[in-house]
């Protein structure tokens, strides 16, 4: 009979392992299933293989094995507490064991005139030796459970040690689960690949990872695992994308018509960018071709953006579509219908809103224009994605500023038209290359690499408080020009109680330091109501107020060039990558404008790290490479994505190198061999299938 084993099955049954421990494995090591055991990646390993004799250790020599006798041991007690000390001597020479805690397990366990095995650091105090906490085991269970080799240190956590879930112990199941299911390890990477880079086969891999053999072949292992895990993500995006090129049909903006050549002919406020001339036509080619545009549009802050999007949308209209805009705030989206109306205004084109705050009557007269055809574009928030939203032919959605959607919101927009619409996806989080390979691999990708000339780029300082009244005559300086001042604080959830307070006390103090009448302040946080920050909002757009006051709810999109100043309070508390969303709400004028971090005098090594890279770079693509060593990539797109991808071997930072030696393999692969239909490719094919019918299957139940 040839039962099927699936690896995956999340019931684990292994001798020796209960129901609390395999609650912990779950709980605590993300180990659901076999295969999850076998893919449990070791922190690091010990080199096991080694005997030292004693008369050679040196106080240089770190992590030490030595096999000898106990010859005296006793407890020790004092004012600092109690201890154990053993003295453990082989033929050349003696030191020094000592426990702090288990004293009573260690005295039963350890009986003189036995051999023992013993491990571990490696500590000189007073000119002599000693190890503190050795591992230690008779010689007799050393042989036994063959504990001799490089050895594995996995990952623990307290609840871990709690339930004696240690290396030995992990090793010891593991091994088990070899005995148990070796054999049912499929092999995932086709001969070709393993020869051209002299790989094992991935049961033999597996166990290198867990029982290596030396360090050369361990390296192979962990090397062509990792490869292994992000040749076949990449295969799945780029197989994605070919599905939807040749399958996804897309509505055809066949023409260029009166509304686009009319505005950009006889209304467009300057010339564009280089940037934003060759990212026009990369979707101009995409919207005629009758495929479904699926595009993401990265460009720093102020690069012009808004834009290609207008233009785009124009496009649609031509072609007797209807377009909507997303925007991930209410005010961003208010300040989208403003300049977008604006700028649109000749060309009697019909654009409405739509926010949560959308009146139900207005709600309805739009809901009418959307379903018969006269809205042309709607702009809007989250509220664009409710299914009470009906349009009448969506041909284009362009969702702005994507970092705060979610992959489910983004396709839920699928489903408003007949056809999937083209959606253009518009970033201003520089996602550096490796990221955006691996989380967008199926988008295409458009970048805006230029600034809008006649730019100043931004000076940034960074000051505490020591120097707050040299900051605020300079800010006053400023205004006295005629620019306008931002001051931004923290908002951080949990303890939004403390920030408002924060904030509350820095606007009392800023209204005694700019008193009324000569200064205006306009204050906008996130608790207050859409109406009343809206207005507050208009004020400063309209230059009644010179300061700003405000929390990070105008982190993103906003835009009013007469700002020239940035004063970031709490500097520290800030993320690297909304530091410069913070920073590029300045500069967007032809004034040269300036960014103050202000912080405290003692901060963080991180913290400092990330104010000197604001100070030392504008460039937004190197300060999310910085981000991304600071921080790590999960943080940096957002939980929604990080789980997606769901890696167990590979580090998208540290694995780059093999991340893209694996989409190199699979887009060659797949030029050779589109469909995978030659017999060297089989494995490839059959892995394929099943990682997608697991997934359907996961999905389904969950
Ligand atoms: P972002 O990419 O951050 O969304 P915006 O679209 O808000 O940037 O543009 C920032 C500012 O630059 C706006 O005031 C806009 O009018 C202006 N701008 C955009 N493109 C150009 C251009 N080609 N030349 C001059 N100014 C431009
Ligand atoms: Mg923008």
């Amino acid at each position: 009979m040839n039962l099927k084993i699936n690896l995956d099955s999340p019931h684990i049954k292994l001798k020796g392992l209960g129901g609390y421990r395999i609650e912990v494995l779950k709980s605590d090591l993300n180990i659901h299933s076999i295969a999850d055991l076998f893919h449990l990646i070791p922190n690091r390993y010990v080199d096991r293989r080694k005997f030292y004799k004693i008369n050679t250790l040196a106080a240089s020599s770190t992590e030490v094995q030595i096999i000898g006798e106990i010859m005296d041991i006793k407890k020790i007690r004092n004012t600092s507490g109690e201890r154990l000390k053993a003295i453990f001597r082989d033929e050349t020479g003696s030191i020094e064991l000592v426990w702090f805690k288990g004293i009573s397990y260690m005295q039963k366990k350890i009986k003189s005139n036995e051999t023992f095995v013993v491990y571990g650091k490696l500590n000189e105090f007073g000119g002599s030796l000693s190890i503190v906490h050795p591992e230690i085991e008779s010689l007799h269970s050393f042989k036994l459970k063959g504990s001799k080799g490089i050895l594995p240190v996995y990952p623990s956590t307290e609840k871990c040690q709690k339930a004696r879930i240690s290396s030995v112990f992990l090793r010891q199941i593991i091994k088990e689960a070899f005995d148990a299911f070796g054999n049912h390890i499929h092999e995932a990477l086709p001969l070709h690949l393993r020869e051209e880079f002299g790989w094992p086969e991935k049961r033999t891999g597996l166990q290198e990872l867990h029982f290596p053999s030396t360090f050369e072949n361990l390296q192979k292992a962990q090397f062509s695992l990792k490869f292994e895990e992000l040749f076949y993500l990449q295969l799945q995006l780029l197989e994605k994308k070919q599905l939807r090129l040749k399958n996804i049909k897309g509505f055809v903006f066949s023409k260029i018509d009166t509304y686009f050549n009319t505005f950009y002919k006889q209304h467009l406020p300057f010339e564009l960018t280089e940037a934003q001339k060759r990212v026009l036509k990369e979707i101009r080619k995409d919207l005629g071709s009758g495929v479904q545009m699926n595009r993401l549009l990265q460009g720093d802050v102020g690069s012009g953006k808004t834009m290609v999007a207008v233009l785009s949308s124009l496009i649609a209209i031509d072609n007797r579509y209807q377009c909507c805009i997303m925007a991930p705030t209410e005010i961003l989206a208010k300040q989208h219908y403003n300049s977008i109306s604006e700028l649109l205004q000749p060309l009697e084109i019909n654009i409405k809103i739509l926010t949560g705050s959308t009146k139900k009557k207005n709600r309805e007269i739009l809901h009418d224009e959307l379903a018969n055809g006269n809205l042309h574009i709607l702009i809007g928030t989250h509220a664009l994605i409710e299914d009470k939203v009906v349009f009448k032919n969506l041909g284009l959605a362009i969702i702005d500023e994507q970092h705060r959607f979610g992959v489910a919101q983004r396709s839920k927009l699928w489903k408003k038209s007949k056809l999937p619409p083209h959606v253009l996806v518009m970033t201003a989080t520089p996602i550096p290359r490796t990221l955006a390979m691996s989380y967008y691999g199926d988008l295409d990708l458009s970048v805006i690499d230029e600034l809008p000339p006649g730019r100043k780029p931004i000076t940034t300082a960074h000051r505490t408080d020591a120097s707050r009244l040299k900051v605020l005559k300079f800010v006053k300086d400023e205004i006295a020009k005629g620019r306008q001042v931002y001051f931004v604080y923290p908002l951080i959830k949990e303890s939004e109680k403390l920030d408002y307070k924060d904030l509350m006390d820095g606007y009392d103090a800023l209204s005694r330091d700019f008193p009324m009448p000569d200064y205006q302040i306009s204050i906008v946080h996130g608790q207050m109501k859409s109406e009343e920050k809206e207005f507050e909002m208009q004020r400063f757009v309209k230059n009644n107020t010179q300061i700003m006051v405000a929390t990070t709810v105008i982190e993103v999109g906003v835009n009013i060039p007469n700002a020239s100043i940035m004063v970031i309070e709490s500097a520290e508390r800030f993320g690297l990558s909304q530091l410069h969303q913070l920073r590029g709400r300045v500069g967007r004028g032809a004034y040269q404008s300036h960014c103050i971090l202000m912080t405290s005098d003692k901060i963080s090594d991180d913290s400092k790290q990330r104010i000197e890279s604001m100070v030392q770079t504008n460039d937004g693509f190197k300060l999310a490479e910085i981000d991304l060593n600071l921080r790590g990539p999960g943080d940096l797109m957002g939980t929604q994505q990080s789980g997606v991808l769901n890696l167990k071997v590979s580090d998208l930072i540290k694995d780059s190198q093999i991340l893209h030696l694996a989409r190199k393999k699979a887009q060659d692969i797949l030029r050779e061999d589109e469909l995978l239909l030659l017999e060297k490719n089989k494995i490839i094919k059959n892995t394929l299938v099943q990682i997608m019918n697991d997934k359907a299957f996961w999905s389904y139940i969950s």
